[in-house]
Formats: C-alpha cells, sequence, structure tokens
C-alpha cells in the first residue's frame, strides 16, 4: 500500500548513514511501489554539488550498499530522477530559498537529521525562520541521543523549542525489526504466552547482543562512549521494555510508550558487583580496544553484562541478564524467556533439565523458536527429548522477499506519521536516569575493564555473573 506523497529532506545527505541505510532503503521501498512515483528526496550537506552529482553518488552507494536490487538499472534510474540536492550549512544562512522552493505543498514534509546532535538546534531554528516546517512537519533523529541525562534534556529542550513531541520521530532501528514486532504480537496475539508471562513461570530473561566488529574506523568516537551509552541506554533497554511491559489497552503509540516508560522507572539501581565490564585484547584476527581506539590508557567498555531487576509485581525477583560487545566470537543478537522448571517428572529416571525456552532472533536469521520437551521417537521407551518449535514466519508463510529491513520500515512509519516504533523524550530521559549513575560510579572508582579475548564470549568474570545463581548464558553461535 502506498504511503501518502511526501517530500523528504535528508540532512546529511552525502553521509556514511544516508548512502548505507537511508537511500538504499528508500529505493527498496521504491521498487516494491510504497513510496509514491512522486514523491522527492532531497539530500542536504554542506558540499557543493549539483542534482546530477547527488544521482551519482547515490547510484554508487546503491551499487556499493544494496543487496540484489543493484541489478535493477532501469529501477535507480526512475528512482535517482526523484533525488535532489541543495548545499546548505546547518549553522549558515545559504540554500534555505533554495530548499523552499523545491518543496511542494500539501505533501507530508520529513527532515531527517543525519548529522552531529550538535546541529539539531541550528537545523530545527532555520527550518522555522525560513518557513520550511510546519505544525504537520515532522524531524527523525538519530542516536546518539544525549550522551547522560543533562544533555538529552537540552537536546529534547531544543527541539521542543519548535516542534512538538507528536512530530519528533527518535530512531531505534532495533525496534524496526520483524522479530521485535513479532514479539509484540506473539505476547498480545495469543492466549498462551501472557498467563505465563510473570515471575510464578519465568525463571529469568536473557538478552545477547553480540557483534563481531571491533570498534576499527570509528574509535575514537567510540572510545568517549562505550558500550553503556551506545548499546544498552537505547537498543537494549528498548528491548527490556517490550519484553516486559504491561499489556497497553491499545496498539497506539502513546499507549505503548507508557508502559515501556513504566518499565524503565521501575528499574531498580544496579550494584558494582552485578556489572562486568570488558574490553577486548589483541588477537591474530586484529589489534586490541586499545589500539582500535588509539587511547593506550583508555578504560572503555567494549562489553557490557548485567544483572538488573524490575521493581513490580509482574517481575519480582525475576532476575534480567544483558549483555552485549565488540569482537565476539559471532554476530548473534537474541531475546531468551527461560521458563521454570518442572516443579515434578513423572518419567522415572529421566535426569535431564527440561525448560520452555523462547528464543527471539534479532540478527542473523531473525524468527523465534520455543523450546519444548516431547517424546523422543522411535523404540527406546519414555525418552524425553528438548526440540525447538519454529515460529518463524518465513517458513510459515514463505519468504517475502519485499519484506521491508528496519530502517525502510521505520522512515515509512514516519510518512504514515506513526510513532509507535519511536522513542519518546521522557523514555529516553529515563533511560538516562537509570545508566547515568552507573557510569559515574565507574568514573568515581576509575574502573578498570577486564581484558577478554577476542573472539570469545566475554571475560570470564560474565560467566560467573549467571554461575553464581545457578544459571549460564546461552551460547552465542
Ligand atoms: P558522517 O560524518 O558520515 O556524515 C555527516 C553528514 O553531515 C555529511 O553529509 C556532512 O556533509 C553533513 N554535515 C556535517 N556538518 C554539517 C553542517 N554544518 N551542515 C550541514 N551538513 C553537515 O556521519 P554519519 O555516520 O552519516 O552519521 C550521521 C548521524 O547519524 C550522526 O549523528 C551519527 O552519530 C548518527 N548515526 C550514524 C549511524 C551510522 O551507521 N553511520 C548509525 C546510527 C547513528
Amino acid at each position: 500500500i502506498p504511503v501518502d506523497s511526501f517530500d523528504l529532506v535528508i540532512f546529511g545527505g552525502t553521509g556514511d548513514l544516508a548512502r548505507r541505510k537511508i537511500l538504499p532503503g528508500l529505493f527498496r521501498r521504491f521498487r516494491s511501489g510504497q513510496m509514491p512515483a512522486e514523491a522527492r528526496i532531497i539530500g542536504a550537506a554542506r558540499s557543493e554539488m549539483d542534482d546530477a552529482g547527488y544521482r551519482q553518488m547515490i547510484r554508487e552507494a546503491i551499487a556499493e550498499f544494496g543487496s540484489e536490487e543493484k541489478q535493477d538499472t532501469a529501477g535507480i534510474d526512475a528512482f535517482v530522477e526523484r533525488l535532489h540536492y541543495v548545499a546548505i550549512d546547518a549553522t549558515g544562512e545559504g540554500g534555505w530559498h533554495q530548499l523552499r522552493d523545491l518543496m511542494r505543498d500539501g505533501v507530508i514534509r520529513a527532515f531527517y537529521f543525519s548529522v552531529a546532535p550538535s546541529l539539531f538546534g541550528a537545523l530545527a531554528e532555520r527550518l522555522h525562520q525560513h518557513g520550511i516546517a510546519d505544525a504537520s512537519s515532522r524531524i527523525v533523529v538519530e542516536k546518539p541521543f544525549g550522551r547522560d541525562l543533562a544533555s538529552a534534556k537540552a537536546l529534547n529542550a531544543t527541539l521542543a523549542e519548535h516542534f512538538d513531541e507528536s512530530q519528533i520521530y527518535r530512531i531505534d532501528h532495533y525496534l524496526g525489526k520483524e522479530t521485535v514486532q513479532n514479539l509484540m504480537a506473539v505476547r498480545f496475539g495469543n492466549v498462551l504466552f501472557e498467563p505465563l508471562w510473570n515471575s510464578h513461570y519465568i525463571d529469568h530473561i536473557q538478552i545477547t547482543v553480540a557483534e563481531t566488529v571491533g570498534v576499527t574506523g570509528r574509535g575514537s568516537y567510540y572510545d568517549k562512549s562505550g558500550a553503556m551509552r551506545d548499546m544498552v541506554q537505547n537498543h537494549l533497554m528498548q528491548l527490556l521494555c517490550l519484553i516486559a511491559m504491561e499489556p497497553p489497552s491499545i496498539y497506539d503509540a502513546d499507549t505503548v510508550r507508557d508502559e515501556k516508560l513504566k518499565v524503565i522507572r521501575a528499574l531498580q539501581p544496579v550494584e558494582p558487583h552485578q556489572i562486568v565490564r570488558g574490553q577486548y585484547e589483541a588477537s591474530a584476527e586484529g589489534p586490541s580496544y586499545r589500539e582500535d581506539a588509539e587511547n593506550p590508557r583508555s578504560f572503555t567498555e567494549s562489553f557490557l553484562a548485567l544483572k538488573c531487576h524490575i521493581a513490580n509485581w509482574r517481575w519480582a525477583k525475576v532476575p534480567f541478564y544483558i549483555r552485549t560487545g565488540k569482537r565476539m566470537k559471532a554476530r548473534s543478537s537474541e531475546i531468551a524467556v527461560v521458563f521454570k522448571d518442572l516443579g515434578h517428572t513423572i518419567f522415572e529416571g529421566d535426569t535431564a533439565r527440561h525448560r520452555n525456552i523462547l528464543s527471539i532472533r534479532l540478527q542473523p536469521n531473525e524468527g523465534m523458536d520455543l523450546q519444548v520437551t516431547i517424546k523422543e521417537p522411535g523404540p527406546g521407551g519414555m525418552r524425553l527429548v528438548d526440540v525447538p518449535l519454529d515460529m518463524t514466519f518465513a517458513d510459515a508463510l514463505g519468504p517475502d522477499q519485499d519484506a521491508p529491513d528496519a530502517y525502510e520500515r521505520l522512515i515509512m512509519d514516519v510518512i504514515r506519521g506513526n510513532q509507535t516504533l519511536f522513542m519518546r523524550g521522557d523514555e529516553v530521559e529515563a533511560a538516562w536516569a537509570w545508566t547515568d549513575p552507573i557510569i559515574e560510579g565507574w568514573e568515581a572508582r576509575n574502573d578498570v575493564p577486564k581484558l577478554y579475548d577476542a573472539g570469545s564470549a566475554g571475560p570470564e568474570d560474565a560467566m560467573m555473573l549467571m554461575h553464581r545463581d545457578g544459571r549460564r548464558w546461552r551460547e552465542i553461535k
């Protein structure tokens, strides 16, 4: 179904994010027919360039970063015709009139701020000053949304000077993933799960986001951030919210976000012994974190594991274990809901531990499965075996070649005016309010991260975090 017609301006339209994700994604939506044929995309950045130069740049970006659609030369020709370019310095006065003249009346206006957050205020102000944005326009902003509570509040206040909260789309691309939305469908669209979704039946939850890449190339940026700010405060917290939230009364942006906010506010402070920070060492595959970050004395964490609790009735005493790291043994992201052991078994001789585990894989092979215990087929008597019950959408309904990836889906949601999968300002602030004291604690103690081998599952202490509780992490594979 095509969305309404729009003009989308991408500030930072020549940058890495625009070339790698936003434009190839928009091309896929164009090919699928979801992007109206007359919609316009206007790149804006500091470099001097004309439309033809920008079209060529985006052709090359699609050739470099697109998947099978990059073979579609006729499609690319038609798509780049929709592109325009205006040279604008966010802090300068040139180019704004041209931009205003390019934009059509009577269509949705959206502005993607794919630039450093320090430029958000200047952009917001000039869009208004030049009469380009109005009360129905939308703006899209990216992480990092602040580096602590104070800076996030300042950023929210800056945007609020010119835009209402209902116009602001804070992207967390984890929320655009198919399986993340499927998680809500599974929880709230079935009678089976929700009655069990609490401390009576769930032993614990694990959330893992493991990457194999290091910080090569973006080390100086990452070194000021670390895993807590770069991954936990946003992506992992958002996943935790969707797992833990109460059922919203309706599936609507503010109702869903109200419930997520309650989860963040109910998160208990984390004690130092419940956290393990790590930093990768050099290996045959590559240099150490400190070399990548070009900071021989860096104490920044490239790995983090922590245990936390949500102080409400549903989750009383249920630990949430989360971990994320760079240069780990596999690229793998998973949420695992581990149900409690059977209280009693009637099967004599069966001493194995059988557990139901709902596993939600974000990458690779997005999908879901439920580990269930059944009889081992064959004549061996009543022997039990655990098997995964595959709940992957593509297997049941056939692969959807045209399924949008996270960025594409979210950009189309901006045009549709649906904020459900975007973070609200108060959520972001509440998340910082929880992480700030943890980070301040490390800084006050000069906390030194534990070293771990590149290609491993993280430092030994992270294993102990679980083993102490008689539990173990799921294998990263
Ligand atoms: P980049 O450095 O590759 O590109 C920055 C863009 O901003 C360029 O087009 C540049 O010309 C433009 N720009 C810089 N100063 C400007 C000014 N004064 N006026 C107008 N334009 C200006 O950065 P990027 O990787 O594309 O990231 C953009 C934003 O998105 C950053 O805030 C980044 O943290 C965030 N982000 C990027 C990624 C990613 O994968 N690259 C992922 C998540 C978030």
